[in-house]
């Protein structure tokens, strides 16, 4: 009994005080942790998270407990965040939880090139157009658009990687509304002397559905050049649904207020080409003279060696390949006799070195007649006219101007008018124009200049030794 009772009073007792103790502790100081707000909390991405914290309290209404929290909500990011609030007291640690999901719900957005409703072709297959699909959150998923083919439509489905689905639809609206495109080549508006010959300058006619329809052209009316008059031409092309394209084209037939006489119908016509060769001209320049069969002359500078074999080609092709400058610099060229030797040799062997031919025929800078040397030295232009001749050059001014390199031509009927205009079958005409880089203005005149020479009674020639030197007045 007694050593029950000591037990009791040695062990018993103290383990109760400690229970009684800790329990008061646990229930009365240590703190209760209460969320504030939702412990369940969902946010769009890139929505803005307010912390709204935990009261932590004790029943005593002690609130001065230093909370801590683990965890991090990324509202730029989808996914499922769980942040821990917790509070440490004595040996004690109390926990709670919130989860914040951020979700993306915003779908894809598809974008149809050539719209939402497109004409087909009767009877041929839809050709994709294309598309591109964005998401807000995945970025590009145009790879991953899935693509739905109906009879009449197109439907276009992506989803993104919150599933989010976007399903966009392109009408096919089977039809051929657009008559077919008609050109004519050469001009509309044509002048012709009386007893010449009426060359059909030509055209081509293309269709959006049915392609090239040029065989399918009818041409009503004709041209009678022994009566004067204004003569029209009509054109007409239609495709299989039965859009018809209509252009005509008018010839007036005139007698020339310079007494026009036959025995002139062999005078010639020189075309010359300065300052070329050029990627985006000279090419076509030398597919027009082909097609028409007309040879020219080109009076080079130096280039880009990679433009070479544009001088080779008119070379090959029958035309006159002529010197004209290496640099082209007035202040260099015209500083003394030697340096515009200097700089005609070095264009004499770079075309020397491309054709293996013979150049000897020249133009000076600026033409024979040009002031701008004075700058440099007066009397030169004298000088090298002499000069020149002793070492077996010949040189050409012009008598024609395309007036298309800082003369004036603003399009390409300028360039057109001024050449035709002062054309004369009384004179050896030497037309300036140039193969200068993007001259389009002279390329798109050039086919119409050689079918009012051919209609007018023309030849055209390069030049060679037989042409007569056409030269201006020199002035320095
Ligand atoms: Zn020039």
């Amino acid at each position: 009994m007694k050593r029950w009772i000591k037990f009791l009073f040695f062990v018993g007792i103290p383990i109760c005080i400690l229970v009684i103790f800790g329990l008061s502790y646990y229930f009365g100081i240590s703190p209760r942790l209460k969320l504030n707000g939702k412990d369940k909390i969902e946010l769009n991405l890139n929505d803005k998270y307010d912390e709204k914290g935990v009261i932590a309290k004790n029943l005593f209404g002690n609130t001065k407990f230093k909370v801590k929290v683990k965890g991090k909500v990324n509202t730029n990011k989808v996914g499922t965040y769980k942040l821990e609030y917790y509070v440490k007291s004595g040996i004690l640690t109390k926990k709670i939880y919130r989860i914040v999901e951020v979700k993306d719900k915003i779908p894809p957005t598809i974008t149809l090139i050539n719209g939402n409703e497109i004409n087909v072709c009767p009877n041929t297959e839809y050709v994709e157009q294309g598309y591109s699909a964005t998401d807000n959150y995945d970025g590009d998923l145009t790879d991953k658009v899935e693509i739905i083919k109906g009879k009449d439509f197109i439907k276009y489905r992506v989803k993104d990687s919150s599933n989010n689905t976007t399903v966009v639809e392109r009408k096919l609206i089977y039809c051929d509304k657009d008559a077919p495109i008609l050109e004519l080549k050469g001009q509309e508006n044509m002048r012709i002397t009386k007893y010449s010959k009426y060359l059909e300058s030509g055209y081509t006619a293309t269709d959006n559905c049915d392609g090239d329809l040029t065989a399918n052209v009818s041409v009503t009316g004709s041209v009678n050049t022994s009566k004067e008059g204004t003569y029209i031409l009509t054109y007409s092309v239609s495709d299989k649904e039965g859009n018809i394209t209509t252009k005509t084209r008018t010839v007036k037939v005139y007698i020339p207020s310079t007494s026009y006489n036959p025995q002139y119908q062999n005078s010639t016509i020189y075309l010359t080409f300065d300052d070329g060769p050029s990627a985006s001209i000279t090419p076509k320049v030398l597919d027009i003279l082909k097609e028409e069969g007309v040879k020219a002359t080109f009076f080079v500078i130096n280039h880009n060696d990679s433009l070479n074999y544009l001088i080779k080609r008119a070379y090959d092709e029958g035309h006159t390949i002529a010197l004209h400058s290496y640099t082209h610099k007035y202040n260099l060229v015209y500083s003394s006799v030697d340096a515009y030797f200097n700089d005609l040799t070095a264009i004499e062997n770079k075309v020397k070195n491309i054709t293996g031919g013979t150049h000897k025929i020249i133009r000076f800078p600026g033409g024979s007649s040009n002031t701008i040397s004075k700058n440099y030295n007066i009397g030169i232009m004298s000088a090298l006219v002499r000069e020149t001749a002793n070492r077996g050059y010949i040189y050409y001014d012009w008598n024609v101007s395309a007036g298309d390199a800082g003369g004036g031509a603003k399009n390409s009927s300028d360039v057109y008018n001024n050449v035709v205009k002062n054309l004369s079958h009384n004179k050896t005409n030497i037309v300036l124009m140039h193969d200068l880089e993007k001259n389009y203005m002279t390329l798109n005149a050039l086919r119409d200049i050689i079918v009012y020479g051919k209609n007018n009674g023309y030849k055209f020639a390069a030049i060679d030794n037989t042409t007569p030197q056409v030269k201006q007045k020199v002035a320095n």
